[in-house]
């Protein structure tokens, strides 16, 4: 299997230089150069195995330069993290098959690719003797996936930065009790957008960043992509087992774009599914995408489901791939207007294309209490503030098929939003109340790149 860009200058990378590029070197996303076609008889076989085998028989088709046991042994341990014996079990509460993607040990779906993709990291630094630096930026989520698929890993280093004491007490407890030699917790006094800023000016350094040999963990790397179509099919198959249905929907709480695009991918190889139910909170812009043709930026609003408080979806572009056939002049039009405008717009013939691959639904904050409080009254099972949104957008545009909806995080990640919705006392959390005792370790730093620079020349490791 080969990997070529969105933006048409980059092609005929193998898988291996694929993860290790990244963002594509011409500004674009990769991507394989032709999804694999499951026949019927590869379905049926596929529909018996365990969650790891299904991990591997599909990433297989994709990490075509990996040999098989090395492949073999990379799925496994990867998922041997997860406290779940099925990885990602269904759970059927009221009409709803709940896909939970929670069990890996940040608690939050992330995990299913972060785990992976640390293995696969450490496994070609390595093969090749080389080093990779990451550094990223996190409101929460993402750092502690990321920072939890590479602790105590060869031949990496990490450096997380968050706004001091903006992100949640449960979220900055899972980051700063990671105390690994190659884990480096930075707590920024600033905000967000400011962390986010310092990344950037660094890897604008072109030299630094040689030199360092920097690397991210954002969203827009292929394996996080490929890792999650897996359980798309896994869900599938339960719930095929328990009840005869020859399509399912799927509801997906949205961001960046990347957990339903990887959804989109299964369908393209052949999962019998609906469209995807594309469900946002209030920033909305996919949504906005999907029912009006409107690709138009707006103020990122503070929600109580904050790891979808997003405005630029960075897989999007993944997407205008496969809308526009592959005419990757299309795709680099469309992303310098919207560079250039704030905005793309999509014609009829386009939006009715849009519309047979996802329906859109957004939801704001009271109906995402509400949906909690209703739902666990109903069938005492506590949704997180993410998954509630994808519940709530299943019931207003969802279709009259089996329903799965994915269950992003783990509720008790997310106490806050929580205890506005239900009154009732919950007992914590082992997982969470384990990491109180911990020691910790993070730096307090002024949100000023040439301290962070320092910091990260002091501690990194050189290509
Ligand atoms: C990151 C995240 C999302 C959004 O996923 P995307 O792939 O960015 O669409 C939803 N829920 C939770 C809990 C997350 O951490």
């Amino acid at each position: 299997m080969k990997y070529c860009s969105t933006r048409g200058q980059v092609r005929d990378l193998s898988f291996s230089d694929a993860v290790m590029m990244g963002l594509a070197s011409d500004g674009g996303l990769l991507l394989p150069e032709q999804i694999p076609q499951l026949t019927q008889p590869q379905l049926e076989s596929f529909s018996r195995l365990s969650y790891t085998d299904l991990a591997y028989e599909i990433i297989s088709l994709y990490a075509t330069d990996v040999p098989a046991a090395d492949l073999r042994r990379l799925v496994n341990t990867s998922y041997a993290s997860f406290n779940h014996p099925e990885i990602t079990p269904v759970v059927k509460q009221d009409d709803v098959y709940i896909l939970e993607l929670f069990h890996g040990p940040t608690l939050a779906f992330k995990d299913v690719a972060l785990q992976f993709l640390g293995n696969l990291f450490e496994y070609y630094l390595i093969r090749d003797n080389r080093n990779l630096n990451i550094i990223g930026a996190t409101s929460g989520d993402t750092g502690s996936a990321a920072i939890a698929g590479v602790r105590g890993k060869k031949n990496i280093n990490i450096f997380i930065l968050f706004p001091f004491g903006r992100v949640s007490s449960v979220q900055e407890m899972q980051m700063t009790t990671v105390t690994d030699d190659n884990v480096f917790n930075v707590a920024i006094d600033g905000t967000f957008d400011d962390a986010q800023a310092i990344i950037k000016e660094i890897f604008n350094d072109q030299q630094f960043k040689q030199t360092h040999a920097l690397g991210s963990i954002n969203s827009i790397n292929w394996v996080r992509v490929l890792a999650q179509i897996v359980y798309y099919f896994y869900a599938y198959f339960r719930v095929r087992e328990q009840t005869a249905c020859e399509q399912v929907q799927f509801s997906v709480p949205t961001g960046n774009f990347g957990d339903i695009f990887a959804g989109y991918i299964a369908g393209k190889m052949g999962l019998p599914t609906r469209r995807f139910i594309l469900a946002t909170n209030s920033n909305n812009i996919l949504c906005r995408f999907v029912n009006e043709g409107d690709y138009s930026l707006a103020d990122v609003h503070h929600s109580l489901s904050p790891s979808m408080d997003i405005q630029v979806a960075s897989n999007f572009e993944r997407y205008l791939y496969y809308l526009y056939e592959g005419d990757t002049a299309a795709v680099v039009t469309a992303m310098d207007r919207f560079k250039k405008t704030g905005k793309i717009t999509f014609s009829a013939a386009l939006q009715t294309k849009i519309q047979q691959d996802f329906v859109a639904a957004s939801v704001d904050d009271q109906q995402t209490l509400e949906q909690i409080s209703s739902f666990y009254h109903h069938t005492g099972y506590l949704l997180d503030p993410h998954t509630a949104v994808g519940v709530k957008a299943a019931s207003k545009v969802g279709e009259d098929v089996p329903l799965v909806c994915l269950a992003t995080a783990h509720p008790a990640k997310f106490p806050e939003a929580i205890n506005k919705a239900i009154k009732d006392k919950r007992p914590p959390l082992e997982i969470i109340e384990r990491l109180r005792g911990l020691p910790r370790r993070c730096e307090r730093l002024a949100a000023d790149a040439s301290l962070i620079k320092e910091m990260v020349a002091r501690n990194s490791s050189k290509s």
